[in-house]
Parts: structure tokens; C-alpha cells; sequence
């Protein structure tokens, strides 16, 4: 999916992918200015919905866009693209922009009405708590040069994008950033756990990443069937390089095992235990969410 005929949401009404036109003043085109979400939806059913729509509300309120729709308004706009382009497994994309102005000048403009797009897109199907059949990642690591505000959802990507490019010009499927003090931060569109001896660990939620809804969601999932212990602490890079198992987690991804982390094996450079723990954990119970 996502063609020309698509259905898709702009300004206040659903209409052809072709026919939806944007201003080229667009702040969010001009200056990457606005707050987007991606919601997964697996047969018309969304996951985590609330927390996204909460996460949103969080960036638009962070960098001052009013905007006059709840949560009921988004389930609406999300229940028609589902509708109008079919079930399946989607991602529905929603982006808040500032809005149009007829200048180009940084400072917010008085009196402009935010733009609001949404449209859905094919995902993969959720992986299978399978080892032998679910997709093995192999990642680089780099110093993550993106701002200090990663937990705001921005459309400014330029940063992500250009780390996630360092891992495909490095024939890997993603790039995972530390910071000056060697200290993990997250994956350019991807939060990262890591394991070691059976204790599963991610870094705190700071400025330094994105509060992902998946994160959120295994750690909730994981602490309730409180088998495993959990840690939310730093998390060096030497200790990222001896941890038995490394993930990703995206709300497209869930969870998914790291195999390769710079040329070299994670463990035992096999798809590990408490992946498999973790990711049948929540293939059962995101849809509580
Ligand atoms: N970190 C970054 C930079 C991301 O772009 C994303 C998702 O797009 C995530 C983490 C994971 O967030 P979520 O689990 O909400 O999809």
C-alpha cells in the first residue's frame, strides 16, 4: 500500500493521495517544524493507541502547537483509513505541522491553522516468537551527533536519517548511537535493550531518546510476568559489545533480536532465549494496550 489511489487525511477531509497538496510555506516542509506518530494496526485492530495519541499530545505541547483534537478525533481519522484502504498489517502515520504562513520566518506565527495528514501504510507482519523463522538484525554502532531534545517526536529527522544511512552504507539494517560518554542512547528509529545473565536492561528515559510506545510496553509486559529482572540505567558500550542478546524495539518491529553488532557476533551470535521469552510475552498481550 501507499499509492496514488490510497485514501488519505488532509486538512479536515479524506481524499486520494493524488489530490492531497500541501503549501510549499508549510513550516513543517520549510523548517521540519511538527509532531508525528506511527501507529501499528494488525485486522483493524490498533495497538497501544492511548500512549501514542499521548506521546503526540506530549511533543505538540512541548513545542507550543495547539491543535483541538483528543483522542476520539485520531481513532476516528484511524478507523476510516482502515476502512477506506483495507485491513491487514499498518502503520498509520499522523504529522502535525505548525501550519502555512506566507513568510519564511523562524519565529511561531500568530493565528495560523496547524496542517494535520494522516495515511496508512503496509508494515511487516508482527514477528513470530519463532527462533528459526524470525528476521536476524545486524547493526553498527556510531556517536549519536542528533539534538538534545530526542525525546520530543519531531519531524526534523534530518539527524536519524543520516545515522540510519551510516547502517545501510554499512550493509546493516540499523545504526545503534551512543553518547560522549560511551553510554548507549537508542537506534536511529529503534529504542535498544541489551541482556546479560538473564537481566534485561535499556537505558532511562531522558533527552537523550524517544520514549517509545513499544519500550514502554515491554517493560510493562515483562515486569507483570516478573520472571525476569529489569534494569532502567545507563548502559555502557563495553557492556553493550558483552551482552548476550541485543533488541530493537518500534511499534512496526516489536521486538527484534540483533544477531551481528559491528562486524562481530552478540553472544553466541544466535537468536537468544529471553528474546524468545519477551517477544511471545507481548505477541499475547499487546493487545491490552
Ligand atoms: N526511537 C526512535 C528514534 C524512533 O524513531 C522510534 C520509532 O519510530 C522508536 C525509538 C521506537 O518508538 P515506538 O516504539 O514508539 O515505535
Amino acid at each position: 500500500m501507499a499509492d496514488d489511489n490510497d485514501i488519505v487525511f488532509l486538512h479536515g477531509q479524506f481524499m486520494p493521495m493524488s489530490e492531497a497538496k500541501i503549501s510549499p510555506m508549510d513550516r513543517g516542509f520549510l523548517f521540519g517544524d511538527g509532531i508525528y506518530e506511527v501507529v501499528p494496526s494488525y485486522d483493524a485492530k490498533l495497538v497501544g493507541f492511548g500512549l501514542h495519541i499521548e506521546r503526540m499530545q506530549n511533543g505538540l505541547d512541548a513545542i507550543g502547537i495547539k491543535l483541538n483534537m483528543g483522542v476520539d478525533d485520531w481513532r476516528n481519522i484511524a478507523q476510516n483509513l482502515i476502512e477506506k484502504n483495507g485491513k491487514g498489517n499498518l502503520g498509520l502515520y499522523f504529522h502535525v505541522s505548525r501550519g502555512a504562513d506566507v513568510k519564511r520566518f523562524h519565529a511561531f506565527p500568530d493565528n495560523i491553522q496547524p496542517t494535520v495528514f494522516a495515511y496508512a501504510f503496509t508494515i511487516p507482519a508482527p514477528p513470530i516468537a519463532d527462533k528459526s523463522k524470525v528476521k536476524q538484525y545486524s547493526v553498527t554502532s556510531t556517536e549519536d551527533l542528533r539534538w538534545k531534545r530526542c525525546q520530543i517526536k519531531s519531524t526534523s529527522l534530518l539527524g536519524n536519517v543520516m545515522h540510519f544511512q551510516q547502517g545501510r552504507e554499512a550493509g546493516v539494517d540499523e545504526t545503534i548511537l551512543y553518547n560522549q560518554r560511551d553510554e548507549l542512547t537508542e537506534a536511529s528509529a529503534c529504542n535498544v535493550f541489551i541482556v546479560k545473565n538473564d537481566v534485561i536492561m535499556t537505558p532511562p528515559l531522558d533527552n537523550q531518546l524517544l520514549p517509545g510506545i513499544t519500550r514502554n510496553m515491554v517493560l510493562d509486559i515483562l515486569r507483570k510476568d516478573g520472571t525476569l529482572q529489569i534494569q532502567e540505567r545507563p548502559i555502557s558500550m563495553t557492556e553493550v559489545h558483552a551482552a548476550d542478546e541485543l533488541w530493537l524495539t518500534s511499534s512496526s518491529k516489536e521486538i527484534a533480536p540483533v544477531v551481528e553488532l559491528d562486524g562481530q557476533p552478540v553472544g553466541n551470535g544466535r537468536v537468544g532465549d529471553i528474546w524468545q521469552l519477551a517477544q511471545t510475552l507481548y505477541s499475547a498481550n499487546k493487545h491490552n494496550y
